[in-house]
Parts: structure tokens; C-alpha cells; sequence
């Protein structure tokens, strides 16, 4: 097996919580320090985006440029910490069967839709609606949006510094594990985006599952 990719020896039926979110919806996740918490690609190549946030004090929240930082890697890959706007730890990868997930990307919205593929996509899917959506519940707007991440997403940064969205290195039931560092909640948007090769031009199901320590 590549030094990049570690299988888990957690059982699924062992699972405290376990959730399956459908492409095109959201799902708030509060999580516990010492939760471990694994995101299954149920059908492959699908992109989960992520917002995270600390559940005690929500203006500190997940940081792309910390993250990227402190490990000199766009990727999140195995041993990746997960960083906030406080350069702290709020996750760590602690499994992978995928090897390779986007800080880049960013996720989807109206305005990005327009600029990548034209007027007539402004109505169709985007996560930054769904981010909003789901943030309802917990008082926050669209005032709390902030980077996010994108598991099972494989964007190509060149050396000229552009980004290109690339065909998935991910497959059917493949996961990554991570351990949590601080109370977090973690807000999946599962991305049904039609307009790139993100999803395979397929949108499924992310399943999260949570483990006790
Ligand atoms: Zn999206």
C-alpha cells in the first residue's frame, strides 16, 4: 500500500452516530474532542465540501492558509492537521483509502458558477447556499462563511499557480479518517455540482460515521 494511504481498524457496526447525506443536501455535525470521525464515498469520486467550526466559540473556525502553512502542502492526506484561523488543531488524519483531498477548490456557488460556466448556471446547485441553509439552525449567516475544504476532490495546482479540477482519485466505499482535537461542528455539504469533473458529472451519497475514543 502507498505510505500515503492507511486502512482503519475501527468497525462500522462499532459506529456511535452514522449518517448518510444525499448530493444537493447539508448536515450539521457536532463532534467531541477524542471523537473519531470517518467520511465514506459510498459510490465514488463524490465531493464532500466542509466548513468547519469550534462549538464553543464559532469566530474560530477552519483556516485553508493555516492548514496549508504549517505542513507546506495544499493536500490533505494522511497526518494532515487540520487547522483554524488560530493556527490550533481541530482535526487530524488519522486513516486514508483515498490519499489525496482539496484546500484549493473552494466550493461552489452562484457567482462561481456564472464565472466558470456561463449566466445559465446561477440557478443550479451551489454549497455555498447549502453552507447557509444548514447554519440557520446554529445563528450564523452567510457572514460565517469561510474556506472549506473538499474531501475526495483531487484540483491540480501547476507551477504557473492555476488550478484545474481534475478526475477523481477516489472510488466506491473508499474513506478517510479523522481524530477530533477540539468540540467542532462540522458541516458537510454534499456537492451535487453537474458543471465539473468534481463529482464524475454524478452526484451520490457521503456517509459520515462517529466513533467514541
Ligand atoms: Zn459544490
Amino acid at each position: 500500500m502507498n505510505s500515503k494511504l492507511r486502512e482503519s481498524s475501527r468497525r462500522l457496526e462499532d459506529a456511535v452516530c452514522d449518517i448518510t447525506v444525499l448530493a444537493g443536501e447539508g448536515k450539521v455535525l457536532p463532534l467531541k474532542k477524542g471523537q473519531i470521525l470517518r467520511l465514506i464515498d459510498v459510490c465514488g469520486n463524490q465531493s464532500g465540501d466542509v466548513q468547519i467550526y469550534n462549538a464553543h466559540d464559532r469566530s474560530e473556525r477552519y483556516s485553508a492558509p493555516n492548514t496549508i502553512t504549517a505542513q507546506a502542502n495544499t493536500m490533505i492526506e494522511l497526518g494532515t492537521v487540520i487547522r483554524s484561523n488560530d493556527g490550533r488543531a481541530m482535526l487530524t488524519v488519522i486513516a486514508d483509502t483515498c490519499g489525496e483531498h482539496d484546500t484549493l477548490g473552494s466550493g461552489c456557488s452562484a457567482e462561481g458558477n456564472v464565472v466558470r460556466y456561463t449566466g445559465k448556471t446561477r440557478y443550479m446547485h451551489s454549497c455555498r447556499d447549502t453552507f447557509v441553509r444548514a447554519l440557520i439552525d446554529y445563528g450564523m449567516d452567510k457572514r460565517d462563511q469561510t474556506c472549506n475544504l473538499n474531501f475526495f476532490t483531487k484540483v491540480i495546482l501547476d507551477d504557473s499557480g492555476r488550478l484545474e479540477f481534475a478526475d477523481g482519485i477516489s472510488g466506491p466505499g473508499k474513506y478517510i479518517e479523522m481524530r477530533v482535537e477540539m468540540d467542532i461542528l462540522f458541516l458537510l455539504s454534499d456537492c451535487a455540482q453537474l458543471n465539473n469533473p468534481c463529482n464524475d458529472y454524478n452526484p451520490t451519497p457521503i456517509r459520515m460515521a462517529v466513533f467514541d475514543a
